[in-house]
């Protein structure tokens, strides 16, 4: 059997860097490529980043029952492909999904054997500065996502495991531990 694996943390934390580093060392480990209407960001490809798709086909998903979990952020939807996710847990897969915070209580409600990770900023400056500086969003979309940020760390005790990720190398190693310690779940 495989299992589920949340991660979750306010946008800018870092998330993505280190998922793609855990994922080079345990190839194993699927991530989930989430459904957003969200246009894509520079550098950003099709199919791995995301599937990018237009709000009438991301309702048609939610329609046909085709997502595992979905939510609004920031002025755009995101979800979760139901049928991939299925597959990869078929075949004794461990599964990551990088999803924000009602995605992850859908989650829980529904799968509550899924390991739930919450990943915190050393600090909220430091947040809004890591925010900033990655500079691809509107002054909007940059407030809308702190706001949504400070709303997110304070459901932090709602998770199984906090990694504050202040140095970069430690959070991974401590990711990496609370999975293979947690194995068996
Ligand atoms: P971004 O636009 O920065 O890529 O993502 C914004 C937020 O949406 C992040 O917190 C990210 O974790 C979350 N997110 C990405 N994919 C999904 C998904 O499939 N479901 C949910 N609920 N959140 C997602």
């Amino acid at each position: 059997m495989g299992a589920l694996i949340v991660l979750t943390g306010p946008s800018g934390v870092g998330k993505g860097t280190l998922l793609r580093s855990l994922i080079q060392r345990h190839p194993e480990l699927y991530l989930s490529v989430s459904v957003t209407t969200r246009s894509p960001r520079p550098g950003e490809i099709d199919g791995k980043n995301y599937y990018f798709v237009s709000r009438s086909a991301f309702e048609r998903l939610v329609a046909n029952g085709e997502l595992l979990e979905w939510a609004e952020f920031a002025g755009n939807f995101y979800g979760t492909p139901r049928y991939a996710v299925e597959a990869q847990i078929r075949h004794g897969k461990r599964v990551i999904l990088e999803i924000e915070l009602q995605g992850a209580r859908q989650i829980r409600k529904n799968f509550p054997d899924a390991l739930q990770i919450f990943i915190l900023p050393p600090s909220l400056p430091e947040l809004e500065y890591r925010i900033r500086s990655r500079a691809q969003d509107s002054e909007a979309a940059i407030a809308r996502r702190l706001q949504r940020a400070c709303a997110e760390i304070e459901a932090a005790d709602e998770f199984d495991i906090r990694i504050v990720n202040d140095d970069f190398a430690k959070a991974l190693d401590h990711i990496e531990e609370t999975l293979f310690a947690t194995a068996a779940r």
